[in-house]
């Protein structure tokens, strides 16, 4: 199939253009992205920064390799979470104090949501003992928020317990849910940008109606926090989580955060009540006593190399405000859909023949100020698409059971990027290289 050079070339100068009126240009030279790679997977993994190269060379040989255990103090490793909270924390909306870098989503929305179900279930009254016992939630939201929800249910099953129970909804029922159960529901818990399709939620509208029947808000930021503005104190929300290695590009696993509102903590418990969230750790007492900020949150002691890359990779974001990154994110994914329907339109008008049953079908908002950073198509074969891509340099991914998802993240893509992305994709589309055997292959993560 032959590209159509003219509309290439068309997009390509467009690309040019936007990339001179692109004020977060400069900010890609701080990444260290390999040559010839195309890496729209920055919602999965953000890329190495060079401020995280050197941090974790630091990290290692002057902190740990040569001032050993002092480090704790002269590098002021004991209070990294906070400091690194610190720092999460204007990207949230949120103030000084309310932040705390630690552990993984996963495991933060287990200490939040306890803590949540314990508030809910001390200011019930006692003849009706088990009127709050619901999660409400979304069918489609990520696995793991729903899994700790299940595991919770079980640990909570015994007859001491006032139990909880996993109450998940279609998102289009989430609002009537809150109506119709709000007596019923002791935490709301959605995630604010979905990952498959990245619908948007209205966090303050959900917000305050949860409120209003009396409901906790909590709020899971894996795919908005870095890259869409957020208001966390300004909507009132009452917590929330994130992880750092998406697009904060904190490095594969670095630690995640939570948000409590400042209201909540001085009455908050939480059941992981280990040393490092103790209001003395170092004073080893017997008796467990909640410190009184927001490090009462943490656990055991922190990964301090990871959490050190990625207290480095945030500098990045100290002089950028989100409202820029959203922009920019509007843009690319904007001008990549154009890209991907006039190429698509072009070979379409070369082969004079339309192939409905084997196009890629949108699989989320047609507008893309309408959804999170990304976009994301639906196909049968949008495994061995996503491989066909990655063979040419292209990283996207693969979201089961038939998304290719293309993230766009602001910092370090160009419009030119997204020519060359559009172009690969296309042709691949239409000379149906993904059904090479090789791109048919599964493997473990995808
Ligand atoms: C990526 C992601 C997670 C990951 O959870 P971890 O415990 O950090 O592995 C959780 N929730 C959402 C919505 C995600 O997108």
């Amino acid at each position: 199939m032959p590209v159509n050079h003219k509309v290439v070339n068309e997009l390509l100068t467009l690309a040019k253009k936007y990339n001179q009126e692109d004020v977060l240009l400069p900010v890609k030279d701080e990444f260290l992205i390999p040559e010839n790679m195309i890496y729209v997977d920055g919602n999965s993994l953000g890329p190495l920064s060079k401020k995280a190269k050197d941090r974790a060379i630091e990290v290692v040989e002057q902190q740990w390799g040569s001032s050993l255990i002092a480090s704790w103090n002269t590098h002021d490793w004991i209070n990294l979470p906070q400091t690194v909270g610190n720092k999460i924390a204007p990207l949230l909306g949120a103030s000084e104090g309310s932040v705390i870098c630690c552990d993984s989503i996963s495991v933060n929305l287990f200490k939040l949501l306890s803590a949540a179900l314990l508030i809910q279930g001390s200011s019930q009254n006692s003849d009706n003992k088990t009127a709050r016992h619901l999660i409400l939630s979304q069918d489609d939201n990520f696995p793991t928020d729903l899994y700790v929800v299940q595991g919770l249910q079980d640990l909570m099953s015994s007859a001491s317990s006032q139990g909880c129970e996993l109450m998940s909804v279609k998102s289009d029922h989430i609002e009537k849910s809150i109506v119709q159960y709000g007596d019923q529901i002791a935490v709301l818990m959605l995630t604010h940008v979905n990952f498959r399709n990245g619908d948007i939620h209205d966090m303050k509208r959900l917000t305050t109606l949860a409120h209003g029947k009396g409901i906790l808000v909590l709020w899971d930021l894996a795919h908005s926090a870095g890259v869409l503005p957020l208001a966390l104190d300004e909507c009132e929300v009452d917590f929330a989580v994130g992880c750092t290695y998406k697009y904060l590009n904190g490095g594969p696993g670095s630690p995640g955060f939570a948000y409590v509102a400042k209201r909540h903590l001085p009455a908050l418990r939480q059941p992981l009540s280990g040393w490092m969230g103790h209001k003395q750790p170092f004073a080893f007492d017997h008796d467990y006593q909640k410190a009184d900020g927001i490090e009462q949150l943490l656990c055991g002691t922190p990964s301090i190399i990871s959490m050190s890359v990625l207290d480095a990779a945030l500098d990045i974001f100290a002089n950028i405000n989100t409202l820029q990154i959203r922009a920019k994110s509007i843009d690319l994914n904007t001008f990549f859909q154009s890209c991907m329907d006039t190429l698509m339109a072009s070979y379409e008008h070369q082969t004079e023949e339309k192939q409905d049953d084997e196009s890629l079908v949108l699989a989320c908002k047609k507008d893309a100020s309408e959804r999170g950073s990304q976009i994301s198509y639906a196909h049968p074969s949008a495994y061995a698409i996503c491989q066909a891509l990655i063979d040419q340099g292209v990283i996207a991914d693969f979201r089961a059971p038939d998304i290719l998802r293309i993230g766009f993240s602001p910092l370090f893509l160009t419009f030119t990027d997204m020519v060359k992305a559009a172009q690969i994709l296309a042709n691949i589309m239409f000379t149906k290289a993904y059904l090479a055997p090789e791109f048919n292959v599964k493997n473990r993560v995808t």
